[in-house]
């Protein structure tokens, strides 16, 4: 029997994993780059004896290594103080519970993640695709960075790798398309589905487990009947109960979002959800501040700047609205880029019936701002102008943004079906676009009427302007992307503002702002309305694309090494649980 010592800590810690049972504290899982996976020891002697130069050639011929770098660190920390210590140990679990999903979007996306990792030998390109879970880059059209791994399967792990769309198409079985299930082949080499509790019922029984624990320590009773029906869900796949149970949470400080949520992972078809998390603390000062600005939506709806018809719906104002700070992501949620801005949940049953709930991620759009957007602004926006990009607008135009989903018409106003049926591929950016325009008029008529004081107009428009610029470089493929470009040149057309020669520089004109603004709002209203598919086709065609000179300036942005997105320093111990964990497990034993 090899001696303790000589064991890789890699085996230590899944041997103690294995012999825990239900939720209980587990080591925090090793984060490239300092603490990589000690790899086996047969493969550990191997390499050491290869030389240093051996390196980099792990790294696929045509990968940029400044790509390496799009992620600016941020530490995910939130308020606690006014939480009890029963209140911070059930962050604790959440966390634990969050684990697990991590674990098995990795699952979903990749396979073995501690093998995968334990293979690369340079520490930013083991930390890379620790981010991308995988070697695909996510921000990059999933372009492989390591050598010899080939493209990413457009159905991830959910399906076969050998298996063709059309073989699925003609596959004869019900329920092929539901989100809870992977597509594996049986012995014969049939198709066959997995449900996932089926799959992965050790994970999930752990899981469970957490959550159950995490109940027992809620002193929101609402809260704590939810996890339980979450436990209950992620052993059956059935989200139904726990969805409506999650829509009648209304003043719990701590929140969570857990389970197979999106599809986006799911390239082949969008069928399949991926799992993730979110722990969030609620920002109880902000969130009732956002419930009053729903209230205006009817009101707002009436003064929309278009003729009456296309304003004949009129939006609920039940809407509900809450701001957060996250202290942990995990799965899907913490791939590639991140989410600053939740609308759940995706169940149209539940959707019908209650709704949905907003929820608004500060500290993670503070991070963006921080790291993302200021720099740009010092890059792009004219000197004199550059105190106007404050965090208070950037958060209100992209609360506003959320809220102004609301507002508009669903159903064309010429029988031509639901908005979405009509405007099929641009449905999406011209409804992003219309968020975009009309959160802006939200924000001039609640300063008009006093509700909004902070800060001036002026901050909302210039930090507008610099979020087109951070937007854009998610390129054109995406429909905020292609919102964004058409944005940027339909109000550079009518003067919105403009661009210095000599110095790259932009500067906004306010009349000409609110005008610009104005128009665009009117024309997608009317595009919506009308269901009007070749006007939405013409609009992209002429004013879709990137301008030679913003091109110009946005490899002036990636010239300055400005981060693309962030990547979390996250855990127990960052949140500041590291005394709350420690007497769970006093109690525990
Ligand atoms: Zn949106």
């Amino acid at each position: 029997m090899p001696s303790l010592s000589r064991l890789p800590i890699f085996a230590l810690l899944l041997t103690v994993a294995a012999m825990l049972n239900g939720c209980q504290q587990q080591p925090e899982p090793p984060t490239a780059p300092d603490a990589a996976p000690a790899a086996t020891d047969s493969d550990a002697s191997a390499r050491e004896n290869e030389s240093a130069a051996a390196r980099p050639a792990q790294m696929a011929a045509n990968f940029d290594p400044a790509r390496l770098d799009i992620y600016a660190p941020f530490k995910l920390q939130a308020d606690l103080s006014h939480l009890s210590l029963r209140q911070q140990q059930l962050l604790v679990k959440l966390i634990e519970a969050s684990r697990i999903m991590d674990q098995l979007f990795w699952a979903q996306a990749w396979g073995d993640r501690d093998a995968l990792l334990t293979d690369i030998d340079d520490a930013g390109l083991r930390r890379f695709a620790d981010i991308n879970y995988g070697p695909w880059d996510r921000l990059d059209g999933d372009r492989p960075f390591l050598r010899d791994v080939g493209a990413k399967p457009p159905g991830a792990r959910f399906y076969p790798a050998d298996m063709s769309k059309q073989e699925f198409e003609d596959w004869d079985q019900p329920g092929k398309t539901g989100l809870y299930s992977l597509v594996r082949r049986d012995e014969r080499g049939a198709l066959s589905l997995l449900p996932y509790h089926t799959v992965w019922a050790d994970e999930l029984a752990r899981a469970a487990d957490c959550l159950r624990d995490a109940a027992e320590l809620a002193d929101n009773q609402a809260f704590a009947n939810y996890l339980r029906m979450r436990a209950e869900a992620i052993l059956s796949d059935d989200y139904l109960a726990s969805d409506m149970a999650w829509m009648e949470m209304k003043d719990n400080p701590i929140e969570l979002v857990y389970g197979p949520i999106e599809t986006y992972e799911d390239q082949l078809f969008g069928y399949r959800a991926a799992y993730e998390a979110y722990v969030l603390i609620k920002d109880l000062d902000w969130s009732e501040r956002l419930a009053r600005f729903a209230d205006y939506l009817p009101e707002l709806q009436r003064g929309l700047p278009v003729a009456d018809v296309y304003k004949q719906e009129s939006p609920g104002s039940d809407a509900d609205l809450g701001a957060y700070d996250v202290i942990y992501y995990a799965g899907h949620s913490n791939a590639g880029s991140k989410t600053i801005a939740i609308n759940l949940p995706n169940d149209e049953r539940v959707q019908l019936q209650k709704g949905t709930r907003r929820l608004q991620l500060k500290n993670a759009m503070r991070a963006k701002f921080d790291q993302i957007l200021l720099p740009i602004a010092d890059q792009l926006i004219a000197a004199d102008q550059r105190e106007h990009v404050t965090f208070d607008a950037f958060f209100a135009n992209t609360m506003f943004h959320e809220v102004a989903h609301g507002l508009g018409i669903k159903n064309t106003i010429n029988n031509n079906g639901s908005v979405r049926e009509a405007l099929r591929e641009h449905a999406s950016w011209l409804e992003e676009g219309k968020a975009d325009v009309l959160g802006l008029y939200m924000i001039e008529q609640l300063r008009q009427r006093d509700e909004i004081s902070d800060g001036e107009l002026m901050d909302n428009y210039v930090t507008f302007l610099a979020s087109i610029f951070r937007s854009v470089r998610f390129g054109s493929s995406s429909a905020h992307g292609q919102a964004n470009l058409v944005r940027f040149n339909f109000f550079r057309e009518q003067g919105a503002f403009s661009r210095d020669a000599d110095s790259g520089l932009y500067r906004i004109d306010p009349q000409r702002f609110a005008a610009a603004s104005e128009n665009l709002s009117r024309l997608i209203l009317t595009i919506q309305g009308d269901g009007d598919h070749p006007t939405a086709t013409a609009l992209l065609k002429d004013q879709g694309s990137i301008p030679a000179d913003l091109k110009q300036d946005l490899q002036r942005l990636a010239a300055r090494d400005i981060a693309v997105d962030i990547v979390f320093e996250q855990g127990i111990e960052t949140a500041g649980l590291t005394e709350a964990a420690a007497r769970l497990s006093t109690a525990e034993h």
